[in-house]
């Protein structure tokens, strides 16, 4: 059977991607980690049940949590240079690796078509940089925050302008290139919104901090988008731990 990995587009863009790569564990291994203090941790028994729900809920709840710490979950994402910074910010538990534009040019996508004669014609075929697809309106009160939408009028023409300057940048940076100017140089001319590739391994503890600052409403739209494709993928791989979660959240809400 084929078993294709699921590529996810947070940003609807086509070109920004997040997907599973790999993963250990899973929620029994976090409460049979947390019985090795009474040393009756049973790791050969595999059935999650309804005592090791009880004893996930009070870990989480008394915020016992290195036992959340035995797994890992690797994504690979490709995000706009700026959402890449505030992931990078989170330094505990997390192990990045990120595609470096010292080595490889950016905002260059290469295809190969075949002419009439059947010659092979390398392309390139689109640049890589995220453009919105709704431009937001600066908050006045919450001075790090957005708002609502433009008009549709306005809207296109705020893309039209984003997608010159950011053109205009990518002919400066190729020129630069093309002159011979080295690429840890040259790159000092690119914009924000040029993407960049990255592996992030986590464990389902760090996971669920990134959870907590990201998937929030006062997080940027598009950094938002990335956590919430994590919270699906971690929830799928830890469901017990993300149910007990919901669960404590509704009492607290009582
Ligand atoms: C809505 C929002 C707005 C933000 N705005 C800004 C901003 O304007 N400017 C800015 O610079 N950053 C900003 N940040 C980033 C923020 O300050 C954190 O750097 C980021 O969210 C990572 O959080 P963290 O430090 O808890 O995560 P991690 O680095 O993963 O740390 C996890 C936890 O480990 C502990 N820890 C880590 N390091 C230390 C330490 N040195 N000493 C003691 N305990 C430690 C803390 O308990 C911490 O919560 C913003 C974040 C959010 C979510």
């Amino acid at each position: 059977m084929e078993n294709k990995v699921k590529i996810y587009d947070p940003l609807g863009d086509g070109i920004s991607s997040i997907q599973l790569i790999q993963s250990c564990g899973n929620d029994k291994m976090i409460v049979n980690t947390a019985r090795i203090s009474y040393a009756n941790d049973n790791y050969e028994n595999k059935f999650f049940d309804e005592k090791d729900r009880k004893l996930l809920k009070y870990l989480l709840k008394n915020s016992h949590l290195t036992p959340f710490e035995h797994n890992l979950v690797t994504f690979r994402i490709k995000a706009p240079l700026y959402v890449i910074q505030e992931i990078l910010r989170h330094r505990i538990g997390v192990s990045i690796n990120q595609e470096s534009h010292r080595y490889v040019e950016p905002g260059k996508q290469h295809t190969v078509i075949e002419d009439s004669l059947g010659n092979k014609i390398p392309i390139e075929i689109m640049r890589k940089y995220y453009v919105p697809l709704e431009f937001r309106i600066q908050d006045e009160k919450n001075k790090q925050s957005s708002f609502g939408k433009l008009t549709e009028e306005k809207n296109i023409l705020a893309r039209e302008r984003y997608i010159k300057s950011c053109d205009s940048s990518f002919d400066s940076y190729e020129e630069l290139i093309s002159m011979g100017i080295c690429r840890e140089q040259a790159r000092g001319v690119l914009p924000h919104s040029t993407y960049s590739s990255l592996y992030k391994t986590v464990n389902i503890r760090s996971g669920l901090h990134f959870l907590g600052l990201r998937n929030k409403e006062n997080a940027q739209w598009e950094i938002r988008r990335y956590a919430e494709i994590e919270k699906l993928i971690l929830s799928e791989l830890f469901p017990e731990t993300f149910n007990v979660l919901e669960e404590i959240e509704k009492e607290r809400e009582l």
